[in-house]
């Protein structure tokens, strides 16, 4: 069996309804030219959607078999896993995405198929002028009053509407009801689930000029009605002061480190797997022996645990999101 080493992928590209061009633009996605794309998956073990590997000899499989098949060298101490438990992606969201409530594990995993519950936690790479989200619910509404807003269609007038600047880190927990967008490019870490009951969608018309379909009663069952106002935390220093934690719950860890023109860190050795992305300047990791070329902005790796320590080389002015297990 060929050992795992630090995997890249071909990243998932999806359209919904409020995508833009910014993937391309400030990632350098190869997304094509003129039409508008909302996602970027960039590793992923999902039904909605599975990473594939484009680097090295393990090229053309995908995550979800290599994980099967070398849970104990991906996963370290963290063990055999039902699947790989975190999906990292970028958005460009051009317009509000619908308002909407993610379960927890516990609600989840009675759903057919059951699923993972899903945090999900925000960090704001570039916000248009105007830009906002919406986060928590505002003081003073309770769920007869999130019930009344929706018949009247009205529901934004009870959440907490926040305006989130470049650099910004919002974690959403299971149960807060919360809208990303519009004018953001942002990158997201989350629970690898898909499991969204949408709540509203400002009255919008699909693709297909339909309404896009509400759960508004799974939704409700699950939302959390005392999670007020939700605002971004201030990064958090770690033992190096060029590496911030952003945020940190009990489902991953999300750190950005910032380097100046050939400075070196440390990333892994301690039997966990570790993704990293660049958001910004061009890394080169060592030792690896099968990535020669550099990981430019908008690129990302998965180094698996039983790899071992890596070297981050800060080829220019770099900053490089690290994500894990805790
Ligand atoms: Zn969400």
């Amino acid at each position: 069996m060929i050992p795992l080493y630090p995997l890249r992928f071909t990243p998932l590209f999806r359209r919904y309804l409020w995508g833009g061009r910014r993937l391309a633009e400030v990632l350098g996605k190869p997304i094509g030219v003129g039409i508008d794309y909302a996602e970027s998956w960039e590793v992923s073990d999902h039904e909605h959607g599975q990473s594939v590997v484009d680097n090295g000899p393990l090229v053309g499989q995908t995550l979800g078999s290599l994980a099967r098949e070398h849970a104990a060298e991906l996963y370290g101490r963290h063990g055999a896993q039902p699947r790989f438990p975190l999906l990292f992606k970028y958005l460009d969201c051009q317009r509000v995405l619908s308002v909407q409530v993610h379960p927890d594990d516990a609600a989840a995993a009675k759903l057919t198929p059951p699923d993972l519950g899903k945090t999900e936690a925000w960090l704001i790479l570039d916000a248009a002028p105007g830009a906002y989200a919406f986060a928590g619910l505002k003081r003073g509404f309770d769920r007869p009053a999130i019930e009344r807003e929706l018949q009247r269609g009205t529901l934004e007038l009870c959440l907490n509407r926040i305006e989130l600047k470049p650099d910004d880190c919002l974690l959403i927990r299971p149960g807060v009801i919360h809208a990303l967008g519009p004018g953001y490019l942002a990158a997201e870490i989350q629970q690898s689930s898909d499991v969204t009951y949408r709540l509203f969608d400002f009255n919008r018309l699909g693709a297909d000029g339909k309404p896009r379909p509400l759960h508004i009663e799974q939704g409700l069952a699950v939302s959390d009605f005392t999670a007020g106002p939700q605002i971004p935390a201030p990064p958090e220093v770690t033992a190096d002061p060029r590496c911030q934690r952003l945020a940190a719950c009990d489902k991953f860890v999300f750190d950005r480190w910032r380097l100046a023109t050939g400075q070196t860190a440390k990333v892994g050795g301690d039997e966990r797997f570790y993704i990293l992305s660049v958001t910004r300047g061009s890394i080169s990791l060592a030792p690896d022996l099968t990535v020669a070329e550099p990981l430019e902005r908008g690129q990302t790796v998965l180094v698996p645990a039983g790899w071992g320590a890596v070297e981050i080389i800060a080829r220019e002015a770099s900053e490089v999101l690290q994500m894990y297990l805790p």
